[in-house]
C-alpha cells in the first residue's frame, strides 16, 4: 500500500485529506509542524508527501528543499495564496505540484494518483535494471558494457559495479563506507579511502569535465549521489 505523509497545522485539512486518501486506498500520517514533517519525511517511508506552505518551526520550502535533496518523491504542495506558487516555481524547490486552498479533496486525489503513477514510471524503468540511459550515459547491465555518448568506455568490474548501483539509486546520497561495504564486502582488503579512487577513475572516464561531475556528485561530508 502506497504510503503518503500529510504536512499540514490545520488539523480539520489534515484530516479531510486523510480521509479522502484513506477511501481511495493510501495509507496516511499526518505531521503537524515543518519539524515533524522533516524528520518523517527524511525516513524514507513514504511515497509521496502533501506539504503545506505556513507550517510551524520549519516552513514548506525548507522542509521541500531538504526532502529533495536526498528524494525524488513527489512532492505536492499546499498555499493558501496563489502568488505564493510563482514564490515556490522560482525557488526551484523541487515541488511537482501546486494547490491552493480551498480545493475540491476529490481534485487533490486525482492528482495523487497522477503523480504516484508518473514516479512509478520513472522508478519502472530503473528496476528493469537491464539498462540505464541517462544523459548520455548508456549502462548496459547484460553484457557489463558502458557508453558515453556511444563511444564505450571500459571499466574495472568494480568500477562497473559501483556505477551500477549508484545509477540504479540516483539521488540518493551514500557515505564511502557504505559503498564500500555494499561494493567490496565486509570481508575484503582496504577501506572507504578505496571507494574514493575508484570515484575518481570512474569521474575521469565518464566525466566530460571530471572536476564538475555531472554523473556522480560529491555531497560534502555525507557521500556520493548519482544525479538523475
Ligand atoms: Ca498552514
Amino acid at each position: 500500500m502506497k504510503k503518503i505523509l500529510i504536512v499540514e497545522d490545520e488539523q480539520l485539512i489534515a484530516e479531510l485529506e486523510r480521509d479522502y486518501l484513506e477511501v481511495s486506498g493510501y495509507q496516511v500520517d499526518i505531521a503537524t509542524d515543518g519539524e515533524q514533517g522533516l524528520k518523517l519525511g527524511l525516513s524514507g517511508e513514504y511515497d509521496l508527501i502533501i506539504l503545506d506552505v505556513m507550517l510551524p518551526l520549519v516552513n514548506g520550502f525548507e522542509v521541500c528543499k531538504r526532502i529533495r535533496e536526498k528524494y525524488q518523491i513527489p512532492i505536492l504542495m499546499v498555499t493558501a495564496k496563489k502568488e505564493d506558487i510563482d514564490l515556490i516555481r522560482g525557488l526551484g524547490l523541487g515541488a511537482d505540484d501546486y494547490i491552493t486552498k480551498p480545493f475540491k479533496p476529490g481534485e487533490l486525489v486525482a492528482r495523487v494518483k497522477a503523480h504516484l503513477a508518473r514516479y512509478e514510471r520513472l522508478i519502472g524503468t530503473k528496476e528493469s535494471k537491464e539498462e540505464i540511459r541517462i544523459h548520455g550515459l548508456l549502462i548496459d547491465y547484460g553484457s557489463r558494457r558502458v557508453f558515453v555518448h556511444e563511444q564505450e568506455i571500459s571499466l574495472t568490474t568494480k568500477e562497473f559495479d559501483l556505477l551500477y548501483f549508484l545509477a540504479m539509486n540516483p539521488n540518493r546520497v551514500y557515505s564511502k563506507d557504505h559503498l564500500f561495504e555494499r561494493i567490496w564486502g565486509l570481508d575484503a582488503m582496504g577501506d572507504s579511502q578505496t571507494v574514493t579512487v575508484h570515484i575518481r577513475k570512474l569521474r575521469e572516464k565518464i566525466e566530460m569535465d571530471p572536476s564538475n561531475s555531472q554523473f556522480i556528485e560529491t555531497v560534502w561530508g555525507a557521500g556520493y549521489r548519482f544525479r538523475l
